[in-house]
């Protein structure tokens, strides 16, 4: 196992086989062995700073009906809320004001931000010259090209599993090859693409998962949010086990040893299992944290798992929390925007 740890750590590869044997090991050494190997990676391909990026939830509207997913359409529990372009552009103003170089507009898939509603938005955002990443789920070609047109950077839409049968039970009616083509024409629009997956679902195997780190490398995304799948009580795998926190960890630090250079975050889920679930992560190949930028009520009903953190905290107090928690580790908060490749160029 230590071997395979090298090997990774000094060429970038491993077989599938191999990362599934890596998942699965459970012995207390080799993990922390691939921890500190993925966080040696992570200091020399994209250095100590830690790139923040301000989550704005502005709508818990979705037209889907993702299994695992606490505002899937068919729960009925969660008050419903959209935020009004005014709004969201005033939460990313302030969010700019606090430092932050990049703001990410998270929702469900809600047909009311139609393509011209979203790219006006985007427009007012780039006017404070930062970096915008979008995370609105599966559009078409035209609608992805509209907001590119209007000056979005980034897009992050995760595979969330690369097993397309599993997938398909997970989403239903939606399709795999569908999903997979948005991050096709994503990339053929010059996004920087970011994808990622969950792990820990029901009847998800540690080959599978090895899978998708391989389908992360086979794409080259530039981006990779990797988080342990919690059962939320309103949705149908309510009963599932989920909550693998160790399992979710590894896979994050073999996608950081198979692809050096991305931008990898500490995902609030992780937070969620362990109350220093981000800086476990940060220590163990992420480089990116996501605070949330969302105010007031907003972020209680922005609920996609249960037990989220922060729920009643205000954008100030999560900026300094997690800015704290950094300098804390020794690492340092990033000026720039963020994008892929940056701190290699500067040391170039
Ligand atoms: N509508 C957008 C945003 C989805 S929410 C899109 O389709 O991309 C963001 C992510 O939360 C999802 O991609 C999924 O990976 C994650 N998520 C949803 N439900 C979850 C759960 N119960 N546990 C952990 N992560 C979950």
């Amino acid at each position: 196992m230590l071997d395979l740890i090298k090997k990774a750590e000094q060429t970038h590869a491993l077989e599938r086989d191999e990362l599934a044997a890596l998942l699965e090991q459970t012995d207390e050494d080799v993990s922390k062995a691939l921890y500190q190997a993925a966080d040696r990676v992570r200091a020399a391909y994209v250095g100590s700073d830690v790139q923040l990026r301000g989550l704005i939830e502005f709508t818990n509207f979705c037209r889907n009906n993702c299994l695992y997913c606490g505002i899937r359409r068919d729960n009925p529990n969660p008050a419903r809320y959209r935020l009004t372009p005014d709004q969201i552009v005033d939460f990313a103003t302030k969010a700019a004001s606090y430092g932050f170089k990049t703001v990410v507009l998270q929702g469900g898939e809600d047909p009311w931000y139609s393509a011209d509603r979203v790219a006006d938005i985007v427009r007012r955002i780039k006017k404070l010259d930062i970096a915008v990443t979008l995370s609105i789920g599966e559009r078409t070609y035209e609608e992805y090209k509209a907001y590119r047109d209007a000056g979005a950077d980034r897009y992050l839409i995760r595979i969330e599993t690369t097993d397309k049968a599993l997938y398909e039970r997970l989403d239903p009616q939606m399709s795999w090859d569908n999903r997979r083509r948005c991050l096709e024409d994503l990339r053929r629009l010059g996004y920087e693409v970011g994808s990622g997956s969950m792990v820990g679902l029901p009847d998800q195997t540690t080959e599978s998962i090895a899978d998708d780190i391989l389908f992360f490398k086979e794409l080259n995304v530039d981006m990779a949010g990797i988080g342990p799948f919690i059962p939320h009580p309103d949705t149908p795998l309510k009963d599932c086990e989920g909550r693998k926190f160790d399992l979710a960890l590894k896979t994050m630090a073999l996608t950081r040893l198979l692809l050096p250079d991305i931008n990898i975050p500490a995902t609030t889920a992780m937070e969620t299992l362990n109350p220093n679930g981000r800086v476990i992560a940060l220590r163990s190949g992420a480089n990116v944290v996501m605070p949330n930028m969302t105010e007031g009520e907003y972020r209680r009903l922005y609920e996609l798992y249960p037990g989220k953190i922060c729920v009643s905290d205000t954008p100030l107090h999560c900026r300094t929390c997690i800015g704290a928690k950094i300098l804390a580790i020794g690492r340092t908060i990033g000026a720039d925007k963020g994008f892929r490749g940056e701190f290699l160029k500067r040391k170039a």
